[in-house]
């Protein structure tokens, strides 16, 4: 077997693995075979043997992930990346980059970062926005915090599904722009049902009413693509959980505190999607949050 030149740089020796395969660590890992043989694990192990077999992945053990060069995660919480670092921390490979995809705590990652660098790893805060669509086209946006120098070496693993790569800042950067990202994404989603719910209320027809909204200046990416795809029609199908946006902007919420910053738009909005979290559901599609919205004005946005 050649042996790698250098464990920082990507080259054809070495091996890249990716844990946690769900609506967006699906097609994430899929891409990275584009660069190199790739490793998956999955909780649920069914899951990285079908990945194996629809996209030439290698089903792996938590052992055999440990000596990949690159690992990925990509996993609902920081909690989850806590437990699989605890677990793989022995066996890791003096050099190799830990890259956590997961939307983070900032807390989080400079813990673990710190716990990596015992073992010569070095960690990066790489969370992703675009969702299961754009995770599919490799044309996420990454936000990553960390050493520039670390994140030049693994570039080209992160292109293979971001479309924007971008260094924000040092480690828990990335995971601190992620939760500002998703919480204004939720005060826009909430703030435009409240809007369309008392439009209906006055009787205005409201797909030419959301029409010219996305002709003018109150328009935003909730307006112009999530309540036409997924709202008016009811579907409620982004395939990004309730629960999951409501985790991001309680992140942001204790950022606000932990800098002592005053933020009462983003604060409301993370209490309002955490209501909406209990009243709709923690599994249903972030975009039913509506719902809630509906329930206060008694209409339907349809
Ligand atoms: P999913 O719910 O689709 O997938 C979650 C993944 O985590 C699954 O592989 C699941 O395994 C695994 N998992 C859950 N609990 C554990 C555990 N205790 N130990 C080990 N593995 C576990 O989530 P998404 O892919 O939607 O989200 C992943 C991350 O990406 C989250 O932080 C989310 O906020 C973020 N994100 C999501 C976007 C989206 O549009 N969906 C967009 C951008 C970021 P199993 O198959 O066994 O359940």
């Amino acid at each position: 077997m050649t042996e790698s030149v250098s464990l920082g740089a990507v080259s054809s020796g070495h091996r890249a693995a990716f844990l946690g395969l769900g609506a967006m660590g699906t097609p994430m890992a899929a891409h990275l075979t584009a660069l190199l043989p790739t490793l998956v694990w999955n909780r649920t192990a069914a899951k990285a043997e079908q990945h194996a077999a629809d996209y030439g992945t290698q089903a792996a053990t938590l052992s055999e992930v440990a000596q990949a060069d690159f690992i990925l995660t990509c996993l609902p919480t920081s909690a989850e990346v806590d437990s699989l670092i605890d677990q793989l921390l022995p066996d890791l490979k003096s050099g190799s980059v830990w890259i956590d995809c997961t939307s983070g705590h900032p807390d989080a990652a400079r813990r673990q970062a710190a716990q990596l660098a015992t073992r010569g790893v070095a960690f990066l805060d790489a969370p992703v926005s675009g969702g299961p669509l754009g995770a599919k086209a490799g044309t996420l946006s990454v936000m990553v915090g960390g050493a520039a120098s670390v994140i030049e070496r693994v570039r080209p693993l992160l292109e293979t599904f971001g479309g924007t790569v971008l260094r924000v800042g040092d480690v828990g950067s990335g995971f601190a722009v992620k939760a500002i990202n998703n919480t204004l994404m939720g005060l826009h989603l909430l703030s435009l049902a409240e809007g369309l719910a008392v439009l209906k209320l006055q009787g205005v027809d409201l797909q030419p009413a959301l029409d010219i909204l996305n002709a003018s200046s109150g328009r935003s990416f909730s307006s112009e693509a999530k309540f036409t795809q997924h709202v008016l029609n009811r579907k409620f199908a982004a395939n990004f959980a309730l629960g999951l946006l409501a985790k991001d902007a309680g992140i942001a919420l204790e950022n606000v505190q932990a800098v002592k910053g005053s933020a009462p738009l983003l604060a409301q909005t993370a209490m309002l999607l955490r209501a909406a979290q209990h009243t709709v559901g923690s599994e249903i599609d972030h975009t039913a949050a509506v719902q809630m919205v509906e329930a206060w004005n008694n209409v339907e946005l349809s």
